[in-house]
């Protein structure tokens, strides 16, 4: 024993170690030390974990969407109950700022068990009436066991969004968490025993992708599995489980367009800009990681954006006055690096940026990175055609709605996109024209729960958010019944 924080698999409503009895060392990103220690857990764990919620699908199945939505608004409040020990928490896992863990992803988190809440009840199925022969109904019920794996960088929230809406249609779930960030999936299954959620509803099961994550998707009892993280994962998920006729949901990378014309309410615009570019150190899917900029505002917005960009503060991410905290691990931090130099020798010209951070005390082994600017590179280059992830953007110019149209969809990527104009038609026009799941028009990360989320091409398959969620948990069959 080192004496180091031990995270526990949750499975059947019991906190219990890893069959092998092997853990691996959990990083904290700001410092680059080991604080706690999570379970390398294997397909022995993944199968009590399906075992344990097969069992309680029997009675969750048939509980009443109202007592369902009861159970799940508990857990909301729990970690209502909970904010700012989650977030810190989070904050030190993940390594992003304290601030954005606070009123970002833990507040979410709780949202997304209240949004599912209501949509369990709310939620209705079609019937569709054949005159003078009869009419159909069509009945909704849960799938069973459903997997759900998810990413680092929006660790609580991404991981609610899956269970959620897997409960509230009435699955149960084996769950993996990213085990670079296994922190608040842990705590949230010691808030989840105390909210009275019956047993072995969600099971949790911590342990690398390749091991854990590829036991859930293989599985033969998990009849869907819904999964966040990057594009080659999510098609390595795709050859496992597709074979077996598994129901998949498959949210991705992006390398999205933030498309910005002359024409927009510049300084709105260029705040948002500064947000949507550099949040979470560029680790959310949807930050705008290729900024195209009309050719009359480009100079200006060149000036003003590096010069708001370079007065960010990189620092301790528990630090409130900090806007980037550290990436998420060493292997991430020397991959961005990567693409300083790459950029380098593609011709870009680095005008902000382009190097590791190192504060001083506390955090002066942890993995930094400086925003960065770039501009100078064509869209066809590596760097703008390859996901980053990190706090990197690219500018480029252009000149006419059709150029940047052509140059914004040259991506195999289309999760999402933005676009800044005071023209309301061009806004549509060019809306319904991108490829990107979703588009936002002077905003971004303006988000509706009941809007159906997912990415275009390489970004995804399937969507979730809303009754599309919901839809996507459950069997749809037909009862067809003659009336004459
Ligand atoms: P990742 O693909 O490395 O890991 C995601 C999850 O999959 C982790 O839990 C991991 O353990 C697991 N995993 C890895 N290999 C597996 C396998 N063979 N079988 C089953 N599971 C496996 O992604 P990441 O580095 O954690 O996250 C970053 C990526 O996530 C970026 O590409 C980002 O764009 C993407 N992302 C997408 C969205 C979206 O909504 N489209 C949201 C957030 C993040």
């Amino acid at each position: 024993m080192t004496g180091r924080q031990r995270i526990q698999n949750y499975i059947g409503g019991e906190l219990v170690g890893p069959v092998a009895g092997a853990y691996l060392d959990n990083f904290e990103p700001a410092t680059g030390h080991v604080y706690s220690e999570t379970p390398d857990s294997d397909e022995r764990d993944v199968d009590a974990a399906v075992d344990a919620a097969q069992s309680a699908f029997k009675s969750w199945a048939v509980t009443p969407a109202t007592e369902r939505a009861e159970a799940l608004l508990r857990v909301a409040a729990a970690i209502e109950a909970n904010l700012e020990d989650l977030a810190r928490a989070e904050t030190i896992d993940n390594g992003k700022p304290l601030k954005l863990a606070t009123t970002v992803d833990i507040p979410r988190a709780a949202s997304n068990f209240k949004f599912f809440a209501s949509a369990a009840v709310t939620f209705a199925s079609e019937a569709h009436i054949m005159e003078q022969q009869g009419f159909n109904y069509t009945l909704r019920q849960p799938l069973g066991v459903c997997g759900c794996i998810s990413p680092w960088n929006l660790p609580l929230y991404l991981f609610t969004w899956k269970i959620a809406p897997a409960l509230a249609a009435g699955n149960c779930v084996v769950a993996k968490p990213s085990e670079v960030t296994p922190m608040t999936a842990y705590l949230l299954a010691e808030l989840c025993a105390d909210a009275d959620l019956p047993a072995g509803v969600i099971n949790i099961v911590h342990g690398l992708g390749p091991k854990v994550g590829a036991a859930i998707a293989a599985h033969k009892q998990v009849r869907a599995v819904t999964f966040t993280g990057s594009t080659r994962t999510g098609a390595e998920i795709a050859t496992v489980a597709a074979p077996q006729f598994k129901k998949l949901s498959l949210e991705m990378g992006g390398k999205n367009p933030n498309i910005i014309f002359a024409d927009c309410n510049y300084d709105e615009m260029l705040e948002t800009t500064v947000r949507s570019s550099f949040s979470n150190q560029g680790q959310i899917c949807l930050c705008g990681s290729r900024i195209f900029v009309q050719d009359s505002l480009y100079e200006r917005f060149k000036t003003d954006f590096v010069k708001k960009v370079s007065a960010l503060t990189v620092g301790d991410p528990l630090d409130g006055q900090t806007d980037l905290g550290a990436v998420v691990s060493a292997a991430h931090h020397e991959k961005i690096l990567s693409y300083f130099e790459l950029a380098r020798a593609e011709g870009g010209d680095i005008l902000c940026g382009g190097e590791a951070r190192k504060p001083t005390g506390r955090c002066e082994r942890g993995w930094f990175v400086a925003p960065t600017v770039i501009e100078g590179l064509s869209n066809d280059c590596r760097t703008n055609q390859e996901e980053i992830f990190g706090p990197v953007v690219t500018l480029q110019r252009f000149k006419t709605e059709d150029e940047v149209l052509a140059s914004a969809n040259d991506s195999r990527y289309g999760l999402s996109a933005t676009i800044w104009t005071e023209n309301l038609s061009r806004a549509h026009r060019l809306a319904t024209q991108l490829h990107a799941g979703i588009v936002w028009v002077n905003c971004w990360m303006l988000r509706d729960l009941r809007t159906p989320f997912g990415g275009m091409k390489d970004s995804g398959v399937g969507r979730e958010g809303g009754f599309e969620a919901l839809r996507f948990f459950t069997e749809p069959r037909n009862i067809c019944v003659k009336t004459f």
